[in-house]
Formats: C-alpha cells, structure tokens, sequence
C-alpha cells in the first residue's frame, strides 16, 4: 500500500473506508470546541455503543416489572444471560462456542485459570512471562507462585528485550523455553504488549512451550477486537480478556475466558467450584445435590450467577463486531489505518524527535503505536490534550495512540501527525 501525505489523500480513504459508517454507532466524546475529539485511547477504555444504553434500560424495566420472575420468564431470561455472549465471543477469539465463558473480571480469571493449570511440582514450578507485563498480571503471577509455596526469585522467568532494545526477540522466548523448558509449568504472556504493541506469534510460541511439557495461556487484553485469533486452532490451553478495551463494553465490563476443549470437558480438573458451574440439570436442587458435578465446557469455570447490568452493554458491543463482519474487515482497515499513520510520522520525523517503538511489521502489531518521544515529551503530551487528542502518555517518554477501526477516521490520523509534526 502506498501513502500520501496530503490531506485530500485522508479523505480519499476515509471515502473508500467500508466501515466508515460503524463510527455513527458510538458516542463520541466532545472537546473544548465543541467537536469530537480525536479518540486514540481505545486501548484503554473504548467508546460507548449508542445500543448500550437501551439494552441496560431494557434490563432495569425488566427487573422493575418482573423481579424474580425476569431470571426463567423474561425474552432473554438472566438465568441463561450470559449464553446470548457465547457465540459472538467465540467468533472473536477463533474458538468453539462450548471453549468460552463471559464472566469475571480480567485479573480474577487469570486467577482462576492459574487455580486450574498451575499446578506446580518440586521439579516443574516455573511460571515463563514476558517483561514488562502488565503489572495486574505480574501481581497475580507473582501471588500465585507465593501460594504454592515457591518463590518468585527461583520460579519467576522473564523474557524481556535485549539491552538497548525495546520489544522482545521470538527467538529469546525460544532461548528461555530451551534453557528452562522442563521446569516450567506454564507460560502465561500477553498475546499483544500493553506498553510497546507488540504482537508474539501466540501459535509458534503455543506450540514449543507444549514440545516441552508446558502449560501455555494468553492474556489478550489488548488482543481482543484488535487482531484476528484462532486459540482453537493453535491449541492454546487457556486464555483471559477483558471487554472494556477494543470491545467497547464498558467500565469494568464483564470479562472472558477461553479453555481448549480438551480440558474444558475434563470434568476431573481441580478447579474453584461455584453454583453455576455446577450442571445445570442438578443446580436447583441446592442442598439435596452437595456434589459439584461440573458442565463440560468451559461454564464448568464460571461461579456465580451473571452481572445482568454489566453484561447488557456487551451484548451491544459484540452486535457490533458481527455486523461489521468480523475481525477480517476491521483487521484489514486497522493495518491501513496504523499503517498511515507510521507512515506520516516518519515523512514528518526523518530528524529522529521520535521513535515508534512498537514493531513496523503488520504481524507484530495491532492497531497501537507507542511513540518514544526524545525531546520534551510532556509538552507533545499537553499540546496533544489542548488539540483535542485522547491518547495515554507513560512516563518517562511514551505516547500510546490506537486508532481502532469502528470509530475512528484516516482524516483523524492525519491529524494528529500535524500536531506531531509541529511539535518543536
Ligand atoms: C487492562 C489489563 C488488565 C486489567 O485487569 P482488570 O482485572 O480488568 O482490572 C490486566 N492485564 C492486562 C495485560 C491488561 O492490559
């Protein structure tokens, strides 16, 4: 694909863009001159869908004219609620539909994952991550290691980047899973990075950590809605997300959790047992059934009756993904979209101001850019808020930016490049 820098060429793509009107369907939050602004923190939070709104309140009238009857009684009964997600999130994720269960929150699913597949020996006790991880996840890691009695000194082993360097080598996972192989009991990395965007070839890296005898789970929280997946495929033993990044479902929205088939109807493995992984068929029996029996499929991890409230506004969100075709069209305007804007700030910085630390090639990337700014980084950052930008700065010099494909314009890329570019 070749670029132009001038403004006509932003809208001439922005006129070619298929997805252009799915933008109609979000509420854009508005700056100080009254216009939206330029969105790029979608990463972090991601715009509200207008359905949103209609699907919580159809719920609260629910609620208000049923109360208890709304769990067997109602259209979409709350009891069964989160099966209406199944689909859609397995279609996100390249999984079978009895391979997901919505529920949770990120962190506490990795926990409960952990609960499942750590299950560390005297000789195999080693958890493998990459560096840095997101910091949820390195507590979590870290804790989990504690309460088997480790210590995370001996059992914690991080792949990280080369001196000098900013992203991590495949070939130094490799190196590590060589070295250390046989004492790993699991491989837990983050499908995409939060702080670089760097994308790991999660089949490959699946597939030698299994060679070795190694339990391998993603964290795809900045993978999901971003990138095209096929956990099934590449027979990823479990995975965990959250839904209020590129899903667009909301503050502290209900999150996922992917377990391959092979244990998801293995009703044998230790896990934390609640009522609703337990058989639907013997659930209600409450006190005369005190044997857990659990579902064969991945609700075997789920353990307390769905959030309604929290889970309404996914079911929007995943609608949306639907009707936009899936993650193949959106996936082919996000390498456009991030591809033009790496483009325009290199035609703007051949004077090296900036770096963009995340890797140049499309299958090491999602849609974030995470620009390492040399000279004066938080004046780029404020000009950027006074300008009407939403993007996230980390200290000491990195400015994330991700336009993702259902809200955002080839004309608001160009944008924000100019005020890149006249930033001194
Ligand atoms: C966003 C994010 C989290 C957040 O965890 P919660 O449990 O949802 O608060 C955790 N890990 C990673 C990698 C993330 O990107």
């Amino acid at each position: 694909m070749t670029f132009s820098a001038d403004e006509d060429f932003a809208r001439q793509l922005g006129a070619e863009d298929p997805l252009r009107h799915f933008r109609e369907k979000f509420h854009l939050p508005l700056g100080a001159d009254g216009g939206p602004l330029i969105y790029f923190a979608g990463n972090s939070l991601g715009l509200m869908p207008k359905a949103a709104r209609t699907v919580v309140e159809r719920e609260l009238d629910v609620w208000a004219k049923r109360a208890v009857d709304a769990h067997h009684a109602a259209d979409t009964p709350w009891y069964s609620y989160h099966e209406t997600l199944r689909e859609p999130t397995a279609r996100l994720v390249g999984a079978q539909p009895n391979e997901v269960i919505c529920m949770n929150s990120l962190t506490v699913n990795l926990h409960l994952m952990m609960a499942t597949f750590y299950r560390p020996t005297k000789s195999r006790f080693k958890v493998l991550m990459e560096e840095p991880a997101f910091p949820s996840d390195t507590y979590a890691i870290k804790s989990q290691i504690v309460h088997h009695g480790f210590d995370p000194k001996d059992a914690l082993v991080l792949a990280g980047p080369r001196k000098g360097e900013l992203t991590i080598r495949q070939e130094d996972i490799e190196s590590a899973l060589e070295k250390y192989g046989q004492q790993i009991a699991i491989v837990m990395i983050g499908g995409i990075n939060f702080f670089t965007g760097q994308l790991f070839d999660i089949e490959r890296i699946t597939s030698l950590s299994q060679k070795r005898g190694c339990v391998v789970g993603f964290d795809l929280a900045h993978a999901i809605g971003n990138v095209p997946l096929a956990l099934h495929h590449w027979n990823v033993d479990f995975a965990a997300w959250c839904s209020y990044k590129y899903l667009n479902a909301g503050p502290g929205a209900v999150a996922g959790a992917f377990v391959h088939e092979r244990h998801a109807t293995n009703q044998k493995l230790p896990r934390f047992a609640g009522w609703f992984g337990n058989d639907p068929n013997t659930r209600f029996r409450l006190h005369l059934e005190p044997e857990f029996i659990p579902v064969p499929s991945a609700d075997g991890w789920q353990i307390s009756n769905p959030p309604i409230f929290s889970m309404a506004p996914l079911r929007a969100s995943l609608a949306i993904f639907d009707e936009a075709g899936g993650m193949e069209p959106l996936r082919a305007k996000s390498i456009k979209l991030t591809g033009y804007l790496q483009f325009l700030l290199e035609s703007n910085h051949g004077d090296k101001r900036f770096t963009v630390i995340t890797p140049g090639e499309m299958d090491a990337r999602g849609c974030q850019l995470s620009i390492l700014v040399h000279e004066h980084p938080k004046e780029l950052f404020r000009k950027l808020q006074a300008a009407g930008v939403k993007c996230d700065f980390r200290e000491p010099n990195v400015v994330r930016v991700a336009p993702t494909p259902l809200y955002n314009t080839f004309r608001e890329v160009w944008r924000f490049a100019k005020i890149v570019a006249e930033h001194h």
